[in-house]
Order: structure tokens, then sequence, then C-alpha cells
């Protein structure tokens, strides 16, 4: 039934719903869920575990960096003693520019990241999961997929009304224990008396990323961007594949027949 090295990108709204598709994904065709937030993380943390003391604003050439090679030279030493990869150093140091200045991380570098993460794992079949989010980074995995001789099975829209997403995202709630970390619904998964943790106690809270002006944003970023990029993959020939956000019953079983019946007619099996 397997052929070959299969790849699907997830798409949908943030607040779409996802991560529990991903999880059907992952789990029936024994694929590796890639998600920038993950591969944003993994390279941030290889440049920390080398850059503490380092004088960053010594690479910066205008709006640019200086030569890889020269960045990586400075970063050998602590690199070898911390026993982290150079390049991953060289990446984490450039996307911290941006990101450590609460500033959006231009195409290039998260392509560039994107692209190290694609090669290292070669070969594994994977879940693409918040790339590609512009149509100039969909050009760049189409080539890149061309290039690695891999490619690209389909794409999975996670399709929810914004109304839903807005209602669902206000009502969310979290425990700001960090040994915690419940979450909670004011309407479907209540806390204590609407306030307090059901497992330690804790007041539960909005999070920052939580309010409807920021949600209504990220809303609007993927109307003019991430739509468009998925738009590009289908001009490409990919198929797409729609489902449903909402379902008449949340369960494992129903989310895993709502996915598997739409992008088995693609895959087969
Ligand atoms: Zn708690």
């Amino acid at each position: 039934m397997e052929q070959g090295t299969r790849n699907i990108v997830v798409a949908g709204k943030s607040g779409a719903g996802k991560q529990p598709r991903i999880d059907v994904l992952t789990a029936t065709y024994g694929l590796r869920q890639l998600s920038t937030g993950n591969i944003f993380r993994e390279y941030l943390g290889a440049f920390r575990k080398v850059g503490e003391g380092l004088d960053v604003a010594r690479f910066r050439r205008g709006d640019g960096f200086a030569p890889d090679e020269e960045i990586r030279a400075a970063l050998a030493p602590a690199c070898a003693r911390a026993g982290v990869a150079p390049d991953a150093a060289v990446l984490g140091l450039k996307a911290a520019r941006y990101v450590d200045g609460g500033r959006f991380v231009p195409d290039d570098i998260t392509n560039a990241l994107f692209a190290s993460a694609f090669r290292a794992a070669a070969g594994r079949g994977l879940v693409l999961d918040g790339y590609p989010r512009t149509p100039e980074q969909s050009e760049f995995l189409l080539d890149l997929v061309r290039e690695t001789g891999s490619r690209l099975d389909l794409v999975l829209l996670v399709d929810n009304e914004d109304e839903a997403i807005v209602a669902r995202t206000i009502g969310r709630r979290i425990c700001p224990n960090k040994d915690c970390g419940k979450v909670f619904h004011l309407e479907f998964k209540p806390p204590r008396d609407g306030k307090y943790c059901t497992a330690c106690g804790s007041e539960v809270i909005l999070r920052s990323d939580d309010t409807e002006e920021k949600i209504r944003t990220r809303l609007a970023e993927f109307q003019a961007k991430a739509l468009p990029a998925i738009r590009r993959l289908t001009r490409a020939g990919i198929p797409q594949v729609v489902v449903p956000g909402n379902l008449p019953v949340f369960s494992d079983e129903a989310v895993r027949e709502s996915v598997l019946g739409a992008v088995r007619p693609v895959l087969g099996g």
C-alpha cells in the first residue's frame, strides 16, 4: 500500500482545529509532524546554547547578515564545546534577530530554516504544519520538493467559519501553573466556579494571544497570505481536500472518519 514518501500539507486558520487532523494522519500513515513553531524553537535553541555573551550586532550588514562562513567561524568554538551543529546555530542567530525584536520573520529566513529541517528529515514522510504560509514560501517548497526528489501528495484544508473560531478562542482559559497547564473553555469545558483549575485550583487566565483583536488579525493574515499560498500549490497540481473543522459530534472516531474519508480517495489505502 505504501509507495514512496508521503508528504502532506495541513492548512487552516489559526484555531480551526488542525492538530486533531494531524494526529490522525501521523498515526495512520506513519508520518512525522514538521511544524514551523517547533523548527523555530529548535534552531533558536541551538543558537541560545552557544550565543551567550556574543555581540550579535557585529554580524549585521544593513538589512542582512555577514556571510555565513564568517558567522560560522565565530560560533564554531562554542558549537564544538556544546555539541551544537554550527549551521543550525547560524540559522538560529538569524531568526533570533527578528523573533527577539517581536518582528515578522522574512520569507528567506523562514525558508532557510524550513529547508534545513526538511532536508534533515529526508526520506521520512512528513505532515507540514504552519508552512507554507505565503505564496513565496509555496514557490520555495515546490522547488525544494523537486530538488530533493520528494513529492507533495496533498493539501488537507481544515475549514472553519471565522465566527466559530472567534467564539471558541475567546472562551478558552488556561491554567497558568507551569506544572499543570490544563486548558478549559468557559462554555464547553468550564473551570470550577467559572474561574479555577479543576486539577490544581489555580485561577485560570486568558492567553495574551487569545484576545478578539489578535484572533481577527490572524484571520485576516490567513485570508491575505495563507490562502493564496494554498492556491499556488493547487495550481501546481497538488490535490486539495477540505474537511470541516466543526463536526456535529466531536470525538476521536468522528475526526478519524472525517479525515480518512476525505484523504483515502487521493492517497489510497
Ligand atoms: Zn492547573
